[in-house]
């Protein structure tokens, strides 16, 4: 047998892809990543300079309080989103992968398809090419 997943890769540019193909592919544009985690980490450090900014400057302690909870507050919003958006990330690349081999399985299973028609059986008695799928050779008619 011949190695079909060579010629399926072979072919792979005029096969028509199966439909799930097209969806994952619009979800995975239209999805995204909804915030940048970055600006939430970027705007939690921010904060806390500020907070001690506030505080070198002698500004009220609760001024600072408030400063340095925002900190945190965005910083937990970045440790959110960023691993929001690592499992967005990790689940669209296992559903392409899962995807793609679907799709090669089903080129797999069109060439072996294809080829079934192909394959020929030589006549023990007469030497010519029957069908595979033949019981009678076409030739002389002796059983293959
Ligand atoms: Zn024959």
């Amino acid at each position: 047998m011949t190695d079909v997943s060579g010629m399926a890769s072979g072919i792979q540019m005029d096969f028509t892809p199966p439909s799930g193909t097209g969806d994952i592919a619009g979800l995975a544009s239209a999805g995204g990543v909804p915030q940048n985690p970055l600006g939430f980490l970027f705007t939690g450090i921010m904060a806390f300079v500020a907070s001690f900014a506030f505080m070198a400057m002698g500004a009220p302690g609760w001024f600072s309080a408030i400063a340095v909870l925002s900190g945190f507050a965005f910083c937990a919003m970045y440790f959110v989103t960023k691993g929001r958006a690592e499992k967005e990330t990790e689940e669209r690349a296992r559903a392409a992968y899962e995807a793609e081999e679907r799709f090669k399985d089903e080129i797999a299973d069109a060439v072996k398809e294809r080829m079934k028609g192909a394959i020929k059986v030589r006549c023990g008695y007469c030497g010519s090419l029957n069908d595979e799928k033949a019981n009678k050779c076409g030739s002389c008619g002796a059983t293959l």
